[in-house]
């Protein structure tokens, strides 16, 4: 989709396309450069991550290996509450492997504060963050997200990974929907 196709459902694009690939080639050179020498796998999380994983594993120098994982968060509305449920479990044991899970956005951050203790838990010789987005509410939950993208205003965003109600993940840019999209 070309950013002319935005037809009535965006309001705007937020992130640029031409944006998030100078932005994941900056995160690449970082990443490569402090996993040095060593065997890193990239953990996903579905179906949000896709893009990013996808475009951050190809700007990467190093081999790496991709394992993915699928969870749910219960509670009422769009919040997550905290209250996660695997979906999909990595196929990877990953003791004493260097670990970096790779996300679309932080929103609360209970999701992820959930799946750093989970897969903490399991004695990885490092564990670590990247995440294309994050919101300021972010900040309540202590999360130390080693590389980050862009930290966006707490408007709800699209594309690029993420859906409102499946949809708008294939756009290439990060943009925000316009209101009659929620109205129905
Ligand atoms: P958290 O537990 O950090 O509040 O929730 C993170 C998850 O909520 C993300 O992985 C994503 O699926 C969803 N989410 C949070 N903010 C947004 C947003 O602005 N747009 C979309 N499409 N999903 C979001
Ligand atoms: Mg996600
Ligand atoms: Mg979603």
């Amino acid at each position: 989709m070309r950013e002319t196709d935005l037809g009535a459902d965006l309001e705007s694009v937020l992130i640029t396309k031409e944006e998030i690939d100078a932005k994941l080639r900056e995160l690449a050179a970082k990443i490569d450069a402090e996993y040095a020498g060593k065997d890193l796998l990239l953990v996903g999380v579905l179906k949000g991550a896709v893009m990013v994983m996808a475009d951050l594993a190809r700007a990467l120098s190093s081999p790496v290996t991709m394992d993915w994982m699928a969870v749910s968060s219960y509670g009422a509305g769009t919040q997550s509450s905290g209250v996660v449920r695997i979906l999909k479990d990595l196929d990877t044991d990953i003791q004493d492997r260097h670990v970096l899970i790779v996300e679309d956005i932080i929103d609360s951050g209970l999701t992820l504060s959930w799946l750093l203790s989970n897969l903490g838990s399991r004695e990885p010789a490092s564990l670590r963050i990247c995440t294309l987005l994050r919101k300021p509410d972010a900040a309540k939950v202590d999360i130390d997200v080693e590389w980050v993208g862009f930290d966006i205003p707490s408007e709800f965003v699209v594309g690029y990974g993420l859906d409102y109600a499946e949809k708008y993940r294939n756009l290439p840019f990060v943009g925000t929907l316009a209101p009659h999209v929620y109205s129905g």
